[in-house]
């Protein structure tokens, strides 16, 4: 046990700073390659320092490797190894444990803050290492857990999204008149006009946000817009994407219609959130300008179904159902055109649970191996972690995840990590496991081995 506070020659330590990563050698293994669906055969992946050092046959590292004491040696005994899964689209302040989705946007922010925890966990232990929250996670959350102080997937946070007055996230209905600028009161700002939209922007970079996302179009959950509202002008996200550029990051832009799209990628967005009513021409658009689009099936689908009767007014209730179904052809339309898809849930407040749902819901459109490059390699080349997430190769983090099946043979196995999951790595630490070969070696221990 740690004493605290630590006083060392390399100076004050905080008292739950983990120690170093073990080196682990996890043998007999087969590797998942999302990039092509192949797999390797009896592997042994060396991990040291939370960076993956081999992937070799067994074979030759036998021969050119011998086995020091140090080091944890594990026979997977033929399991599968994914690299871990990277949801683009989430909001981990959008808390569960209120009935509806009005309260849980009405939610104090301390009473999120004390919840938030418990969505890292749970989000980790269904196999997601990364996650993009696109509005309300804090650089708190992401320090926290980057530090050790609490499990969860390592995270890139838009910080407050911005929108503009009677836009998606201003949080008045349109019986309330009262000035305000606050938005959702943990998941955006309300910014007019290029001074402002500037200013939001620098604010949102200012607390530490990896990337800028803006409202460009109607939502479901906005009180006093229309789904086919078209929001910000040119000059304003022109000046926000500036900002972002000066940054050396993007912004990525909420927008369903193909006029909210076009409207975005136009003035320098290179991301599109949902993208649910787009067209085969506005998809070539977006192919052509390389441009990202991360559709979320389950946010929809789960809010329509019976179990979440009631979670929203009957004026967003209309509104998904005007979006609902073009979600799914609009996921069709985008691969047809060769747009690079990402993987997204959006799932707020009583829904988070549902989250490897998107798996089920995106097969019908899309084989395994395209919907694993979504939650893996495609969504690295969106953070700009091309070159260290999503891959099991040497010189990646070491974020994988050990499967007792293939999910490129059903890739529901995702769905059902309590059956499947045998065990999460990330950063070169256990984080969560279902084995008793597996301890896990995280401060906070999860305390599930079987
Ligand atoms: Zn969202």
């Amino acid at each position: 046990m740690r004493k605290e506070p630590n006083m060392t020659s390399l100076g004050w330590i905080p008292p739950w700073k983990l120690s170093p990563q073990n080196t682990y050698i996890l043998r007999n293994a087969k590797v998942i390659n999302p990039n092509d669906g192949s797999i390797m055969e009896s592997a042994t992946i060396r991990l040291s320092s939370g960076i993956i050092q081999s992937v070799t046959t067994t074979r030759i590292i036998e021969q050119e490797e011998p086995l020091h004491s140090y080091e944890i040696t594990i026979d997977l005994e033929g399991n599968y190894v994914c690299p871990g899964l990277i949801d683009c689209h989430v909001h981990i302040a959008a808390v569960p444990g209120e009935k509806d989705l009005r309260d849980t946007l009405e939610l104090a922010e301390h009473i999120s803050y004390m919840r938030q925890p418990y969505v890292c966990l749970q989000m980790i232990r269904r196999g997601f290492t990364t996650v993009r929250d696109c509005g309300g996670a804090t650089l708190a959350l992401k320090e926290a857990i980057a530090e050790g102080v609490i499990v969860g997937p390592r995270l890139f946070i838009a910080g407050r999204l911005l929108t503009q007055t009677g836009g998606s996230a201003d949080p008045r209905g349109p019986h309330d008149d009262s000035e305000c600028c606050g938005g959702p009161k943990f998941l955006g700002r309300v910014c007019d006009g290029v001074p402002e939209c500037v200013k939001g922007a620098r604010e949102a970079i200012r607390t530490g946000s990896d990337f800028i996302k803006i409202m460009t179009g109607g939502s479901i959950t906005g009180l006093s817009e229309k789904i086919t509202s078209v929001q910000f002008s040119a000059e304003e996200i022109r000046a926000i994407v500036t900002v972002a550029k000066n940054s050396g990051t993007y912004v990525t832009a909420h927008a369903y219609t193909p006029a909210a799209i076009r409207q975005a990628l136009d003035n320098g967005a290179m991301g599109i959130e949902h993208g649910n009513l787009l067209n085969a021409e506005v998809a070539e658009y977006m192919a052509e300008k390389g441009a990202f689009l991360t559709p979320t099936l389950s946010g929809l689908a789960i809010a329509a179904s019976p179990d979440f009767a009631g979670a929203l007014d009957p004026s967003q209730e209309i509104k998904l159902q005007e979006v609902l179904e073009a979600g799914k052809r609009s996921i069709e339309i985008a691969s047809d055109a060769g747009v690079n898809i990402c993987f997204g849930t959006d799932l707020l407040g009583p829904m988070v649970a549902a989250q490897t749902k998107e798996f089920a819901l995106r097969a019908k459109f899309l084989s395994p191996v395209a919907i694993l490059q979504s939650a893996t390699v495609t969504a690295a080349n969106m953070l700009g972690q091309t070159g260290f997430l999503g891959q099991i190769k040497s010189g990646f983090a070491a974020d994988l995840l050990i499967l007792n099946k293939n999910p490129l043979e059903d890739i529901e196995v995702f769905d059902k990590p309590e059956k499947h999951l045998l065990g999460v790595f990330k950063d070169g630490r256990v984080q969560v496991s279902r084995w008793s070969k597996l301890r896990e070696d995280v401060v906070v221990p999860i305390s599930d081995i079987q």
